[in-house]
């Protein structure tokens, strides 16, 4: 049935040449020469068809010529042309970038930007109906409902005309059978309703008004540029970028929109449809497949004018991409760590360069570096220092926990019971945040000090009380919580330590039985679907108490929060990472950022051990000015990136010794090069993944280093990947 489908007329100036490379979604080191049958024409960027070993495969025609290594005689030919524009030049020049810069096989990467043939199938004809006339031969009240609605002359289908009509569909079944409605095909309905860029402006002032004439004019300058909103949350950011959206549509051009959790923020795509009359398409990993090729092919032929997507967005080979916005540029969701490690934020950065464009970088709480770049004058930065309208920030205070202790057995402390109290009396709602799903972190037995880990990985099982259940963050190994201790055999001696968000749900319930409270992290049972109806339920008012982890701190607009409590500041900043003060810092303004956003006054409590912590310090003074001076110093100093390079080598084993003998190995290859230093092999943070033992080569380079060609000298003269080995590379590792 899969019979050659080849058309050569679809592509004007064709390249005639006989071999063409083909880069196919396999981790190979470049492309594969194929054959090209007489009287196809392809160029650069088509899209193809080749066998590959057994498989048929799908390509993409790449640049260059065939070097001619391989005898014509022995290549196979391409099978199939798609009907489709074929990916643009910058956005191969694009891959290869990214290619060379994370050091990944070409073909992976044009993977991420390839999709399956099967998203070029037209859009198939409905079966609708036409109303013909005449009367039933018995006339009822559905029936009459039925022909009330159809006499509008517009086309409907079987089902939607029933229910219109409040009727079941057995009742316009039987106005079919006689004749009075016959069955025709309708076009499939429009799909992409068009964003119109002046549909609903809103009127902008003081700031917010320099702020958009700013924006529109980096805009309108057309080429590349950076710019930089960083206001606190609630200024109006959004309403911003909107106003460079505008602009761009006007000019006729795509807007790509990266935001970190799109499947959980469909308030925003309201918003964007109350702006421009018409939703963004979306795009993420929990869209139904047939969806995901839709929009990926209206953004290769244009019939999308604005994606609103997760960081995989960004490979989309867009018609005629002419802006991207990067929404909370500085969080971490924007790391992808797995097969092609890379950063989308700073991807997206060298997307726009290559192909001449604005982008615009967005942020209550910018990443260091992209705070260096404005202050060397590479970004333009725009200040946005204040809320909105008459909202106010919350006022933010720190309970110490060494003078306020909880109860026994408790983490919450009297003042945030105190608050929670008022709060819900006064029909508000508060939030409490903690970073950690489950019950609690650690199980462990109180006779002989056993601790539950995960047979695969160096991690702890978290208990996770509401399904009985004690389970690993790494790998999602799990297992009935057991009732006696498997080391001594002692019954009902387990004693879970330290508080997950179910624990302190539980809490909350013995101190306000009669609050409802909503318990929200990324594990919970009925996945996105259920995260979104209870999101929607909060914003609604259903909700008195929301105990979350980090999900609900983006992005959501509460109207009724007006207390956000924050269970333990310090968790973040146990880990050791020089990250992690910043880190710290952007979570928990985030996090509090959701009170007080419609005018009421709102408070945040945070609790902690250490508040002359720097971060504690920060975020009450609202001095984020220092504390960033502060972290740039830092890294100023210890040349830690954006002053310097940085570069992680894992190499993983199924046994211990392999993976360290690998990464020694590795080391003693290394090329010595002024400026760029090697720390390790030493076990990495996780050291057992999945059964696979870990290793991790830090490598350290100054500014002006050329880090990927010290790294592919390493790779090349190192040992090769045998058995079990694997080793991954990530440059510019999130934590270090
Ligand atoms: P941010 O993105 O900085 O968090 P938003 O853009 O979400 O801020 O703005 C906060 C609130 O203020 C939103 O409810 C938004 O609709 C409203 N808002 C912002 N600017 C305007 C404006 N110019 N006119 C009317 N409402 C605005
Ligand atoms: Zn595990």
């Amino acid at each position: 049935k899969d019979s050659p489908n080849l058309f050569g007329s679809l592509f004007e100036p064709a390249t005639r040449s006989r071999v063409v490379p083909v880069l196919v979604p396999m981790p190979a080191p470049k492309p594969y020469s194929y054959t090209v049958p007489d009287g196809v024409a392809v160029e650069p960027g088509s899209i193809v068809q080749v066998p590959l070993g057994p498989r048929k495969v799908i390509g993409v025609v790449w640049d260059g010529e065939d070097d001619g290594s391989v005898d014509a005689k022995k290549l196979r030919a391409i099978e199939r042309v798609f009907d489709c524009p074929p990916i643009g030049r910058e956005m191969r020049q694009f891959l290869d970038w990214v290619a060379g810069y994370t050091l990944s096989p070409p073909g992976l990467v044009a993977r991420m930007a390839l999709r399956a043939p099967a998203a070029f199938d037209p859009e198939p004809m409905v079966e609708g109906l036409r109303f013909v006339g005449g009367q039933p031969e018995r006339m009822t009240p559905a029936r009459a409902r039925v022909l009330d609605m159809a006499r509008d002359g517009l086309s409907w289908t079987r089902s939607g005309l029933a229910h219109a009509a409040g009727v079941s569909t057995s009742v316009v079944d039987g106005l079919i059978a006689q004749g009075i409605f016959e069955t025709i095909f309708l076009p499939p309905p429009p799909v992409v309703a068009l964003p119109d860029p002046d549909f609903s402006a809103p009127r902008l002032e003081g700031v917010q008004k320099d702020a958009a004439v700013d924006i529109l004019n980096t805009v309108r300058s057309g080429g590349f540029s950076v710019a930089l909103i960083d206001g606190v949350t609630g200024s109006g950011k959004t309403e911003v970028y909107f106003e460079a959206i505008a602009e761009t549509l006007r000019r006729g051009k795509q807007v790509l929109i990266l935001l970190p959790e799109i499947a959980l923020t469909a308030s925003f795509l309201e918003r964007f449809q109350d702006r421009f009359g018409a939703k963004p398409a979306e795009w993420h990993s929990d869209l139904a497949p047939r969806t995901r090729e839709k929009v990926w092919r209206q953004a290769v032929t244009g019939e999308v004018r604005v994606v609103a997507g997760a960081r995989s967005a960004l490979f989309l080979p867009f018609e005629d991409l002419g802006l991207i916005i990067v929404d909370e540029e500085h969080d971490p969701a924007y790391k992808q760590e797995d097969r092609v490690y890379y950063n989308a934020r700073d991807m997206a950065v060298v997307r726009a360069r290559i192909s001449d464009f604005p982008i615009v970088l967005v942020s209550a709480t910018p990443s260091v570096e992209s705070q260096v770049n404005g202050q060397s004058g590479r970004y333009t930065t725009i200040h946005l220092p204040t809320r909105f309208g008459d909202a106010a920030l919350p006022d933010l205070h720190l309970v110490d926990m060494r003078r306020h202790a909880p109860e026994r057995g408790g983490f919450l402390s009297p003042v945030l019971l105190r608050g929670i109290g008022k709060t819900i009396e006064r029909g508000e709602q508060a939030l409490l945040f903690l970073n950690r799903r489950g019950y609690a972190p650690l199980t462990l037995c109180r006779v002989c000090g056993h601790r539950f880990q995960c047979p695969q990985c160096s991690s702890w099982l978290v208990e996770h009380r509401f399904r009985n259940q004690i389970q690993c963050h790494q790998c999602g190994y799990a297992e009935r919580t057991p009732e006696a201790c498997p080391d001594c055999g002692t019954l009902d001696h387990l004693v879970a330590c330290g508080p997950g968000v179910e624990r302190i749900a539980e809490e909350v319930e013995r101190h306000f039985p009669e609050a409802r409270t909503i318990v929200l992290s990324s594990d919970m049972a009925g996945g996105v679907k259920r995260l979104r109806l209870e999101l929607d339920a909060i914003a609604k008012g259903e909700a008195d108490i929301v105990i979350g982890t980090q999900l609900v701190a983006k992005g959501h607009n509460f109207p009724l929060m007006t207390l956000v409590g924050i269970v333990d500041a310090d968790l973040g900043l146990a880990n050791g990472d020089p990250r992690a003060a910043e880190r710290t810092f952007q979570l928990l303004s985030q996090v509090t950022g959701r009170a007080g956003r419609t005018g009421r006054e709102s408070h945040g409590l945070l609790q902690t051990y250490q508040p002359q912590h720097p971060v504690m310090q920060a975020i009450v003074s609202g001095d984020a000015g220092a504390f960033y001076d502060r972290e740039i110093g830092e890294r100023e100093r210890a040349l830690l990136p954006p002053f310097g390079r940085l570069a992680s080598i894992i190499v993983s084993a199924d046994a211990r010794g392999d993976a360290e003998a690998h990464a020694r190995g590795l080391r003693q290859a290394a090329p010595q090069v002024s400026g760029i230093s090697i720390l390790g092999p030493a076990e990495a943070p996780l050291a057992l993944v999945r059964g696979r033992h870990r290793f991790r080569l830090l490598v350290h380079g100054r500014r002006a280093s050329d880090m990927q060609a010290f790294l592919r000298a390493m790779l090349a003269h190192g040992p090769k990947e045998r058995g079990s080995v694997h080793v991954q590379l990530d440059i510019d590792p999130q934590s270090f």
